[in-house]
This record gives structure tokens, sequence and C-alpha cells, in this order.
């Protein structure tokens, strides 16, 4: 390798792709000028898909994180504690470097403000988890969430006292799982989770004396926010909508569709659905995911005016390479779906991961006639949020290396599949999924004109998902803490 000139490459976030760019950078710098950088606010690395688990009390807190610090050390990054406030792409002006200030949370030094200079910078800082928005929404409030690994342990603290109580008085209570608000996405997850809850309360023989109820956005069941699948399953076409249902009614899962919770109290759940009507619903149990926005980050220009509207989309996520604002879903087309994550005004920021602002919803957004939005956003999950982290370390490696003649990767939304696989249990011979297999994850009726979707979409339940489960668990653990040959493991 030609001597490489002096280069720092700042990452904000070790989450799931922000770690994995650190990954491929570092595999490629270590030991040279360039530099790596990592700021997160957590010194943990959590597996979010395993927190489901978690949350219901299946496998402890402890198997689905690991310090981060150690595994920098080894792989040749600096690692600060804190969280990014401000990004300054300009410098100070003229002659000056572009910067990002940060606050500190390591213990023993919370809120020291520092910055720190990039010649290459991406923003893989996931989402806020934007409890606020439904007045009682969640641990601060009257329901639970498995979005943090803490969160989770608290999910099955209280899922277990209500199973304690059902063995011990055989009242019936009502355990609510879904979503927090009329925009949230991740509907795959609260599936997921609504499947362990039920394979839980089964297990411990109390399942007839507990209604269990799947709480949604979706104005159908199996929309996923993706506006559903079609796929084969055991030979037939079927749908996601008559699959899901079907699963639901098999286990006597009851759902409320098309619902945006607007309120949330001690033991209820204030909603109103699509037709415009106002609904309560009581609970003794609720986990309902929040909805996610940007996390707070100013966008500050050389004479400290605030250049946000150049970085960041009004939720707060980050302007790349996709086409905004259209709102009629009749023009959407797959060319609105980033490809390269880079911001349109500054060519050495990227944004990877649910950090990056999509071009609009994949579903039919709709709202009740009052205007509450029942409008599942894209779903963005983990193996694109990897994928989208490797490509835009593979473009920054190329352009350090050759800056002349380096194209950009490209990854689109439109050309990858993304896995849901909801497994319940954690053993190898108990235990059961749903899988869907979903390619891509943007349907691409250009590419395929029937459904929009490839034939790799498909649906099946069985004891084989669940394995493929447990195993990406394993290896992807394996993978985030830079053992041997990490790098075989695709994202
Ligand atoms: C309950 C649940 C279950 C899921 N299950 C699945 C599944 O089965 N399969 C699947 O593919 N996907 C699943 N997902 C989605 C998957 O977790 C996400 O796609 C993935 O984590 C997104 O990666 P990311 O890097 O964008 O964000 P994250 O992984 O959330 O990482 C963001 C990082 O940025 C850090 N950060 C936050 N603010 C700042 C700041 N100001 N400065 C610096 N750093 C900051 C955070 O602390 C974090 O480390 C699930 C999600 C949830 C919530």
């Amino acid at each position: 390798m030609a001597a490489l000139d002096a280069k720092r490459v700042v990452i904000l976030g070790a989450g799931v792709s922000g770690h994995t760019a650190a990954q491929y950078l570092t595999r490629e710098f270590k030991g040279s000028p360039v530099e790596v950088v990592v700021i997160s606010p957590n010194k943990q690395w959590n597996w979010i898909p395993s927190n489901i688990w978690v949350g219901t009390g299946a496998m402890p807190g402890k198997k689905v994180v690991f310090d981060l610090p150690p595994v920098y050390r080894k792989m040749g990054a600096v690692f600060h504690q804190a969280k990014a406030t401000e990004i300054h792409p300009e410098g100070d002006g003229e002659g000056t470097k572009p910067y990002v200030v940060f606050e500190r949370t390591e213990k023993g030094k919370e809120g020291q403000v520092d910055q720190i200079d990039y010649d290459y910078l991406i923003n893989a800082t996931g989402p806020q988890l934007n409890f606020e928005k439904t007045p009682g929404l969640g641990p601060d409030g009257y329901s639970l969430s498995v979005c943090t690994k803490d969160h989770a342990v608290e999910a099955a603290e209280e899922l277990q006292k209500i199973i304690r109580e059902l063995k011990a008085t055989g009242e019936k209570k009502t355990l609510v799982v879904g979503m927090g608000h009329g925009t949230c996405t991740c509907e795959g997850a609260a599936f997921e989770y609504a499947f362990n809850v039920d394979d839980m309360l089964r297990k411990n023989g109390v399942r007839d004396k507990a209604e269990l109820i799947y709480f949604t956005n979706e104005v159908t069941l199996g929309d996923f926010g993706v506006g559903g699948m079609q796929f084969k399953d055991n030979g037939y076409l079927t749908d996601s909508r008559l699959w899901t249902e079907s699963i639901f009614r098999e286990r006597g899962v009851h759902a409320v569709v098309g619902a945006c919770a607007t309120k949330i109290e001690e033991g209820k759940i204030y909603y109103e659905t699509l037709d415009g009507s106002g609904h309560e619903l009581d609970f003794d149990f609720a986990m309902l995911l929040p909805p996610f926005s940007g996390v707070p980050l100013k966008g500050v220009g050389p004479k400290g005016e605030d250049i946000g509207e150049k970085l960041f989309a009004p939720n707060g996520m980050m302007k790349v390479d996709a086409t905004y604002g259209k709102t009629n879903p009749d023009d959407w087309v797959a060319a609105d779906w980033p490809e390269t994550y880079q911001n349109p005004v500054y060519d050495n920021i990227w944004a990877v991961g649910i950090a990056f602002a999509p071009p609009h919803p994949i579903s039919i957004p709709n709202a009740s006639p009052n205007g509450v939005p029942i409008a599942p956003a894209p779903p963005r999950t983990g193996m694109p949020s990897g994928t989208m982290g490797r490509i835009v370390a593979e473009t920054i490696i190329d352009r350090i290396k050759n800056p002349e003649t380096a194209e950009p990767h490209r990854a689109s939304l439109t050309r990858m599949g993304a896995a849901c696989v909801a497994s319940t249990g954690v053993g190898l011979k108990a235990g059961s999924a749903a899988s869907m297999l979903m390619h891509p994850v943007v349907p691409n009726y250009e590419l395929y004109p029937e459904t929009g979707r490839s034939k790799f979409t498909t649906g099946d339940v069985g004891l084989s998902g669940h394995w493929i489960k447990l195993m990406l668990h394993f290896m992807f653990i394996w993978k985030a803490r830079s053992r041997p040959f990490w790098f075989l493991i695709p994202e």
C-alpha cells in the first residue's frame, strides 16, 4: 500500500451500523496514519434483536451486551464514551477543519464538553426513542419497552410478576403488546414479542387466564410497515396478512388494528382509530414501542448559525441521497431511496442505519378524520443497517486510498433483503419461529412488476426458523466482538 496521509474518520454511534463501519475501517487502517474514532454514549454494545427474549425472562440481560472499550482497543479504534451534540461541517470558516462537539457520559467525566475534527464523518446514531409523543408512554410513564437491554429486563420483571399473580389468584389479566403511537415502526419486533409473551404464558400454564392483545398502527395485520408482502408458504401463494392472521388465530391473540395511542394512564390506553372514533383499552401489562425520530444533533455554521436544514429532515434524521418531498404515493418509485447514504450538501458526511431520513413511508400513510396519523414509518432492520455501515466504510476506504478515482459503494433498500424471525424460546430442542424473508425491503416494481418483491420473499413457521434466530444471536455477537474471521460473517 502506498503511504497514506493522516486522516481521521469519526463515527457517531456504536450500534449495529456504526460498529460495523468501525470494524471494516479499522481492519483496513489499523497501524496506519488513518485514525478511526467512535463516539457513543454507552460503553456496552447491545444485540437489540435478542432483547425480545430478555423481555420475557427467557434470556438474561448480560447475554445480549458486551463492553466495547476492550474490543475497540483490539481493533485499534479510539473510543469516546460520549454523545455528540453538534456538527460543524464547515468548521469555524475558511482554512479550519469540520468538527463535532460531544458531551462525555463516561463515569467521572459526565457533562464534560469536548470537540474533535474530522475528515470523514459517519452519523450512525440510530433512533431517539420518542416516548414523549404519547403522554404517559414508556418506562417513565405507564407502559414498558424492550428497546434497550435495561428496558427489556424491566419488562421481564413485570411479566414474571403478572405470571406469578395469574398462578396465585387465577384472575384474568389483559396483556397488550404493540405500538405506542400511530407513526411507530418496528411492528415486526412487537409481533415477535407478542409471540414470545404467548409462549412464556403457555410454559407457565397460565395462557388460558390471560387475554393477549396485539395493538398496532398497521391498517391490516401483516403490513409490518412495508405495505405487506406476498410470498409462497408450503408451495401456495399467500400474503403476510393471511399468514399473520392465521398465526394469531391459532394462538388466540386478538388484534386491534389501525390504532393510534393518544394517551396512556395507569392500566389504560386511550386510542383513536381510522374512522375517528375514540376508544379505551384496560391493561395489566403493556409493552408498547415508541415512535422514532433522529437524535438531537445541531448543525452549526462557521459563524455559529443554525444550518440544521442542510443536514437534517424535519424528523431529525439526516438527509442523504434520497428524493425527498414526494407526498403522493402514486409518485413513489424505487429510485427515491438512497444508495450511497452521502449527505447532498457535504460530501464527507454519511448517515447509516436508522439515522438516515427515508424519502417517504413504504406503507400508505393514513390519518383519522381528526388528523391523528395512523401511518407506520418504514422499518430499518439490522441486516440493511449493517450493510449500510459496511458500504460507507468501503466508500471512505476507497476515497482515502484512491482520492482521484474512488466511486461510492451503493446499497439500496429497494435491492436489499431483510429477515424478520419471530422466534420463541431460547433452547435448541424447544422453540418455534414465524420467519419472513423479505426481498427487497422496499417494493421494487421496476424489477419485480407483479408484487414488487422477488421469489426469495417467503414465510415459514417451525423449529428451523428458531434455529436461524438462535444462530444469528451467536454469530452476530461473535462478529461484533471482532472474534477471529468475523469478517466472513455477512451483515
Ligand atoms: C425490540 C427490537 C427488536 C428488533 N429486532 C430485530 C430483528 O429481529 N432483526 C433485525 O434485523 N432488526 C431488528 N431490530 C432493528 C435493529 O435493532 C436496528 O435495525 C438496528 O439496531 C439499527 O442500527 P443502528 O446502528 O441504526 O442503530 P442502533 O443499533 O440503535 O445504534 C445507535 C447507536 O448510536 C448511539 N447514539 C445515540 N445518540 C448518540 C449521540 N448523540 N452521539 C453518538 N452516539 C449516539 C446509541 O447509543 C447506539 O449505540 C429490532 C429493533 C428493536 C427496537
